[in-house]
């Protein structure tokens, strides 16, 4: 931990986990709970970055991967780090780029293996692909999706590369596993994604030192387990108790496969054994009924890729569920795409032309569907917060959730 780096818990939820709290960092403060925007590539697509500030987003989340292959994180370092380079003057963080990297091996299926039951195999791979990643006990080897050349990443190399991007939070190299894993295959990523937090910490740590001229940095550990209590316990456990050298964990995160139905169950269950003293950050979740159920369990933040990604497929939120703009119903609507939205596209245009845009293929289309999917995910969030502070986070649930169901059917 650092003075440049802190948590206040704020209000809590009676009964429940759920809290608003103020993450502080070298580059301004988060509310939380909070709806970190993803800007995978150091942008966040269509989007200027102020838009993503109207939008009301607090902080943005690059990936690490991605950024390692292109530019390069040397580049971002000499630019002056992630937020310079990207011009966001805000919070931002970066994930440790196992997600992708392990996506790259098992990843194809992971969605079909979210929803598949019973079937438990190691070996998952999708049909008519070459396994792109190879995991062992030091690290994982893999070829860039974007030329095939190989390269390796380890706790070590992902800490490198992380401090080098420079964002405000980063995450600990963590072994990605799905719901087709088996039971002992679990246990034992379970263990090794303990013994890469401890190496994590220890690079960390000495990087922290090597660039004590720079804005501090913060490390969160990432719980795994799967679908299994005792695993989730054990394995968040291990991570809130571990020192090494003095150094700790600011913060967490919660990764890896869940079933949607045991999102809070699970949520719950690292909660408990994390403690309330740091933040814990559940990584890619953005369905409303998520965002409710995580927060009861006690997530603080949380990031996505899916509204911008749906926007971009004409997909666009609303309190009555979500539609698409390329239906004959939007064709000769002149209204807003959400009656009542405050965002920059609801004020100005309407729903015809964004179905022309589409139609046209237009690139602003998916500037102004994304401006519009963003601000509903931030506010929603931040909603969620106020109705906490004012101590109605049951009743805002219940009737946001009962609009949304019914807008689902
Ligand atoms: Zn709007």
């Amino acid at each position: 931990m650092s003075d440049a780096f802190g948590f206040t818990p704020g209000v809590a939820l009676p009964g429940g986990r759920g809290r608003t709290g103020v993450i502080a960092t070298p580059h301004g403060t988060i509310r939380t709970p909070a709806f970190v925007v993803v800007g995978t590539q150091a942008t966040v697509k269509a989007v200027l970055p102020e838009a993503v500030a109207a939008v009301g987003a607090q902080a943005v989340l690059a990936n690490a991967y991605h950024l390692y292959l292109q530019p390069g994180a040397d580049i971002v370092d000499a630019a002056g780090g992630l937020g310079a380079f990207m011009n966001w003057t805000g919070p931002t963080f970066t994930d440790s780029g196992g997600f992708q990297v392990m996506s790259l091996g098992v990843g194809f299926r992971k969605v079909l293996a979210m929803d598949a039951a019973g079937v438990a195999d190691d070996d998952v791979i999708a049909d008519g692909k070459e396994r792109l990643a190879h995991v062992d006990d030091d690290g994982v080897t893999f070829r860039s999706h974007l030329n095939g050349d190989l390269h390796r990443f380890t706790p070590e190399v992902s800490m490198r590369v992380q401090h080098a991007l420079g964002a405000d939070v980063m995450f600990a190299f963590d072994e990605l596993t799905t719901l087709k894993n088996t039971r002992g295959y679990q246990e034992a990523s379970v263990e090794r994604t303990h013994r890469w937090a401890i190496r994590c910490l220890a690079a960390h740590r000495e990087l922290t030192a090597q660039r004590a001229d720079k804005p501090y940095q913060a490390l969160f550990g990432v719980v795994q387990g799967a679908q299994y209590e005792d695993l989730r316990r054990q394995a968040a456990r291990g991570l809130a108790d571990l020192a090494v050298d003095g150094q700790r964990f600011d913060g967490f995160g919660i990764g890896g496969a869940l079933e949607k139905e045991n999102l809070g169950t699970m949520v719950g269950w690292c909660a408990d054994e994390l403690g309330d003293d740091r933040p814990r950050h559940l990584l890619g979740i953005s369905e409303p009924e998520d965002f409710f159920t995580a927060v009861e369990n006690g997530a603080d933040t949380f990031d996505c890729v899916n509204p911008s990604r749906v926007a971009r497929n004409s997909a666009v939120y609303t309190a009555d569920g979500r539609y698409n703009l390329l239906t004959a119903a939007s064709r000769r609507h002149f209204g807003p795409v959400e009656d009542g939205c405050d965002c920059y596209t609801c004020a100005h245009y309407t729903r015809a032309y964004l179905h022309h845009l589409f139609k046209a293929k237009e690139m602003v289309a998916s500037t102004l569907a994304t401006i519009h999917n963003e601000r509903f995910t931030v506010r929603l969030v931040d909603d969620i917060r106020d109705a906490l502070e004012q101590g109605r986070f049951a009743d805002f649930r219940d009737a946001f959730l009962g609009r949304w169901l019914a807008g689902r059917r």
